[in-house]
């Protein structure tokens, strides 16, 4: 039986209620509070961030970034400036170099803030292959104007030009094919697809490759100075500094609907609170339809669409903190790279994982990415000022099945456990990982390790519980889950048609994964036209 206002029992009284406090929530909670509205941020953990938080998982004092650490996509936003984040302790860290991709023969190319020096990294391996990426970034400089102020707007619906559609469906391997020679330029620039979890063969990859390898070149793959975590509170403190409040603990349950009008929310502890002019989730768009709001507010094709949501691989996490610096096959210039990428280099490998994990095999031989968090950023250890030697470093492997279907690595079981439970398996897999790691790659890995902590995908989905089936992308990148079509045609402008007042701004949204801040600030712009305030002239 649905409750009435009149038998509701509600505390304080908020304008707008943000559910979630990730990066998104807590971006778009800070232009509502900019435009007057008193802000009210609900997150169900005991502290803020969502998959940007920083926390001491393996020993005391070593500050990983549980998930995001490359600070990529949100270089093209306007909001740390346009918000003055840096009065509220949000600063970066601008690496010389961006990414080292690094093979098993020791050999290498890194990305420099310099593009002289990316070029000369790349002709190693081939000068077509150089003279080809100078010329693909100058398409891209030619066109940034257009591409940020797309990020940064709502998504408009259009039918593409021909060569434009063709770009936007390429895959990476044909991207790939078209523009370089040398297998090792191949998979340096195809691995920016993989950061999404997409196969060579997987439509879309191209124009993700383009777009993310263009934006580290042109504005870094930077670090947030001690731990990404430092976003988040730097947007809450905005809130903050505008009187609205952020209240963690606080796990939304319903969103209470009465005659298509969001009055305010309930919450796991019982309390109701109200929101006299809007709800807005961050949460995932599948669970704020099927259990917030519920399927009896909103229209059946809605329901129908959501439910068949694609979430795309999982990944895998190992945190190690390390009693030395690790030293590389490569030259050492790789040591002092904000992120190592690991891999053979070919292409086929990337097909064979992403074969392994869509198949439920847990990948034998997978692409890796190692975030480099204490040469970045000393503040991550403890006494590294006082003389000692600790490192600390994230490895992600790109893709792995959520379900394990067959046991083993790609069906070959002489070392592995034949559980498919990854409880069983994470410990066995990630000491895999680092065996690999050290004998090709980084010798003295395994006898540095002081502390190793495994994430499985399962893990990854306890917290935040919007990391659903432990993926990074909120929901797969697929073109049919992409720009005004992203999560569904019907929700793709942030707003429920059947509800006045419950909106999205989460990455489940246009433009979809990574921190970006762009949901958020979106969103923030469809509400506040909806209540007639002009978002351009918001101040302060
Ligand atoms: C392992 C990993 C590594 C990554 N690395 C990078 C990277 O290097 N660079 C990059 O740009 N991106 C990276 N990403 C992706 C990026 O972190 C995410 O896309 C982004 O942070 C999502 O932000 P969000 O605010 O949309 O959602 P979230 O951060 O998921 O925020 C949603 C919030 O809602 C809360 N919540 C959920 N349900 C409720 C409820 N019922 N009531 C109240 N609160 C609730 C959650 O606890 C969470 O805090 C990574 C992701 C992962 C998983």
């Amino acid at each position: 039986m649905r409750q009435h206002s009149s038998s509701l029992r509600f505390s304080i009284e908020y304008d707008a209620i943000v559910v979630g406090a990730g990066h998104n929530g807590l971006t778009c909670g800070c232009y509502l509070a900019r435009a007057g509205l008193r802000v009210l941020v609900l997150e169900e953990y005991h502290s803020i961030g969502g998959m940007t938080i920083t926390e001491e998982i393996t020993l005391p004092g070593f500050k990983s970034d549980i998930h995001a650490f490359g600070y990529q996509l949100a270089n093209a936003s306007p909001v740390p400036k346009e918000l003055g984040l840096d009065r509220f302790g949000f600063e970066l860290i601008h690496p010389e170099i961006l990414f080292s991709h690094i093979f098993p023969n020791g050999r290498y190319i890194s990305m420099f803030r310099s593009l002289e020096k990316t070029l000369k990294s790349i002709e190693k391996f081939s000068v077509k292959d150089a003279r080809a990426w100078y010329n693909l970034f100058n398409k891209y400089l030619l066109d940034r104007e257009k591409i940020f102020s797309s990020i940064n707007s709502p998504p408009v619906e259009r039918i593409p030009a021909a060569e434009e559609y063709r770009n936007q469906l390429q895959s990476m391997r044909s991207w790939c094919d078209e523009y370089f020679e040398s297998d090792e330029a191949k998979v340096v620039f195809g691995t920016f697809a993989a950061f999404v979890g997409l196969s060579p063969d997987d439509a879309g990859g191209g124009e993700v490759c383009h777009l993310f390898a263009s934006i580290a070149q042109d504005k870094g793959n930077n670090v947030v100075r001690g731990g990404f975590g430092n976003l988040p509170k730097a947007l809450a403190r905005y809130i903050e500094s505008k009187g609205g409040v952020i209240m963690t603990n606080a796990s939304v349950t319903k969103i209470i609907i009465e005659n298509n009008k969001a009055i305010g929310v309930s919450l796991a502890n019982g309390k109701n609170i109200l929101a006299k002019r809007l709800v807005v989730s961050s949460i995932d768009p599948s669970t704020l339809i099927l259990k917030l709001i519920g399927q009896d507010h909103v229209d059946s094709t809605i329901v129908n669409s959501i439910k068949r949501f694609e979430w795309g691989d999982s990944v895998f996490g190992i945190y190690l903190a390390l009693d030395g610096r690790p030293k590389y096959k490569s030259d050492q210039e790789v040591a002092s790279s904000s992120q190592i990428h690991i891999s053979s280099p070919t292409l086929e490998n990337f097909s064979k994982t992403s074969y392994e994990c869509r198949s439920g095999m847990i990948p034998s031989n997978p692409p890796s990415i190692m975030s480099n968090e204490s040469i970045m950023d000393p503040s991550r250890v403890p006494s590294q000022a006082h003389g000692t030697n600790k490192h600390l470093v994230k490895v992600l492997v790109l893709s792995v099945p959520y379900d394990i279907k067959n046991y083993g690595i790609n069906n070959n079981t002489n070392n592995m456990d034949t559980n498919t439970d990854w409880s069983h398996i994470k410990e066995q897999y990630s000491d895999q990982i680092i065996d690999t790691i050290t004998e090709d790659y980084i010798p003295n890995l395994k006898e540095i390790v002081l502390k190793k902590v495994t994430y499985s995908p399962v893990d990854y989905e306890k917290r935040p519980t919007t990391c659903i089936r432990g993926t990074l992308s909120c929901g797969a990148v697929l073109p049919y889950q992409s720009g005004s079509m992203r999560p569904i045609p019907q929700l793709s402008n942030y707003k429920i048609p059947s509800l006045q007042n419950v909106y999205l701004c989460g990455s489940g949204n246009y433009p979809g994964p990574g921190v970006s801040m762009a949901p958020g600030r979106n969103a923030a712009q469809v509400i506040l036209t909806d209540l007639g305030i002009n978002f351009n002239r918001l101040e302060g």
